[in-house]
């Protein structure tokens, strides 16, 4: 008979002992990911290309150019992003005076991330005391609110 104790102490002995720093947030967030901890864009694009594809009877060089053309799109659109990321100013980056050095020269989305980082140091490091944590610089290599009010408090 298998109980409760037996399935927490197989799933602790299989799962949790040797795999845990691989999905617990305590130890993803303190891996360089670049906030990718979930599978949602494979299987986004799993979906996509079987969504897209002419039929169900494929050759293996179809979808292999099927494939090439896909990854080309995504070529083309991780491009336009950068692109947009050295033209446009977004007002509320341009209101954080940290980050008048790095407009135009960081993607709009790490600005995002800092805008909402420099938002942390107001929030919750300074009105509530709370610690940082790192999150931020250990996922992204962006500094975190700790990191940006030191070179704050430092004039930088
Ligand atoms: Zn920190």
């Amino acid at each position: 008979m298998f109980i409760f104790s037996d399935t927490f102490q197989y799933m602790k002995n299989n799962l949790l002992d040797p795999y845990r720093e691989k999905f617990v947030a305590a130890w993803t967030n303190r891996t360089l990911n670049f906030h990718q901890t979930t599978t949602n864009r494979v299987e986004g694009m799993h979906a996509l290309l079987k969504s897209d594809l002419p039929s169900h009877r494929n050759s293996l060089a179809k979808i292999v150019r099927f494939v090439d053309h896909m990854v080309e799109k995504q070529y083309v659109e991780i491009r336009r992003e950068f692109e947009l990321s050295i033209r446009k100013i977004m007002n509320h980056h341009k209101a954080q005076p940290m980050l008048r050095n790095l407009l135009k020269k960081v993607s709009l989305y790490a600005l995002d991330l800092l805008v909402m980082e420099i938002q942390c140091v107001e929030v919750s490091l300074r009105r509530y005391g709370t610690s940082c944590g790192c999150q931020l610089f250990h996922s992204c290599g962006l500094p975190c609110a700790c990191r940006l009010e030191k070179l704050e408090r430092n004039g930088n």
